[in-house]
C-alpha cells in the first residue's frame, strides 16, 4: 500500500514538474518575438541571427528601390481587381511595439489570377520601406492580404505631406495608444479612400520587411502618393519606433514589372 502511495506520489511530481518546464518554454518564445527592434543589438542587421528559424537572411527580401527606368512595362498588367466595401469593419487597432496596427474584419478582398486575398491588416512606416527613384516618402500604409493557404499580398500606399486626409483624422481618432495597448473599434471604414486617384503600380515578388520576413509575398506599389498632413505624420510618428523601416535588400536577379 505504501509502496503504491509513493508511486502515486512520484507521478504527480513528474507531471507537475512537466507542466511548469512547459509554461516556461512557451514564455521563452514570447519573449523571443519580442526579441527584434529596429535599432542596436537587435536590429535589422542582426535579424537573421536573432530569428532562427526566419527567412530574414533569404535572396529575395524587401523592400527594395524601385528603379522606374528598370522596371518593365506590362502591358497584360491590369489594374487590381480590388473588392473594398464601405460596410467592411476594423475590428481593433493596436500598437504592437513596432508599428500601429489596424484589424480588419473579413469583407475587403482583392482577386488576383482567379485566387482570393483577404485583407486582415493596415500598418504604416515612417518613413517609408520601398524607394521609388531613391526617394523615401514621410510615410507608407501596407495593406497585408493573405489567400486560403496563407500567401501574402501587400498594397503599399505612399504617403506625402500636404492636405489633409479626412480617412487618417477617423483612423488617428483612436490613437494614442501605449505599447501593447489593443482598443476595440468595431465601426465600419471604406479603405477606397485611402487609395490614391491613380491606380498605377509597380509589382515584384519579395517579402514581409518584418521578422519572420517570409518570402513569396507579391508586392504591389502604387506610383502615385497619397497626401497627409504633417500633424497627421507626426501622431503616427510618436507612438512608433524611430525609423520602423528597413533598409533596402539586394535586388538578387529579380524583375520589376510596373502598369502603362
Ligand atoms: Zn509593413
Amino acid at each position: 500500500m505504501r509502496l503504491k502511495n509513493n508511486i502515486q506520489f512520484l507521478l504527480i511530481l513528474v507531471i507537475l514538474i512537466s507542466c511548469q518546464k512547459k509554461k516556461t518554454s512557451s514564455k521563452n518564445t514570447n519573449k523571443e518575438e519580442e526579441a527584434w527592434s529596429y535599432s542596436g543589438e537587435s536590429g535589422p542587421e542582426h535579424w537573421a541571427e536573432l530569428e532562427k528559424n526566419s527567412e530574414c537572411g533569404g535572396k529575395f527580401q524587401s523592400p527594395i528601390n524601385i528603379i522606374s527606368i528598370n522596371a518593365k512595362i506590362d502591358s497584360q498588367l491590369n489594374s487590381l481587381d480590388i473588392h473594398y466595401e464601405k460596410s467592411t469593419k476594423i475590428h481593433s487597432v493596436k500598437n504592437n511595439g513596432h508599428s500601429i496596427q489596424y484589424n480588419f474584419e473579413k469583407g475587403d478582398y482583392i482577386n488576383y489570377k482567379n485566387e482570393r486575398f483577404n485583407l486582415k491588416q493596415i500598418h504604416f512606416h515612417e518613413s517609408s520601406e520601398h524607394t521609388i527613384d531613391g526617394v523615401r516618402y514621410p510615410l507608407v500604409i501596407h495593406m497585408v492580404h493573405a489567400n486560403s493557404t496563407g500567401e501574402y499580398l501587400v498594397l503599399a500606399i505612399m504617403a506625402k505631406e500636404g492636405k489633409t486626409s479626412i480617412p487618417f483624422e477617423f483612423l488617428e481618432s483612436f490613437l494614442p495608444l501605449e505599447k501593447g495597448e489593443v482598443k476595440k473599434i468595431n465601426k465600419p471604414f471604406n479603405l477606397n479612400h485611402n487609395l490614391p486617384l491613380n491606380r498605377g503600380y509597380y509589382s515584384y515578388t519579395g517579402s514581409l520587411t518584418t521578422p519572420p520576413c517570409t518570402e513569396g509575398v507579391k508586392w504591389f506599389i502604387f506610383k502615385e502618393p497619397i497626401t497627409i498632413s504633417v500633424e497627421q505624420v507626426n501622431i503616427l510618428k510618436t507612438l512608433m519606433p524611430v525609423n520602423n523601416y528597413r533598409k533596402e535588400q539586394p535586388l538578387n536577379g529579380r524583375k520589376i514589372q510596373m502598369t502603362e
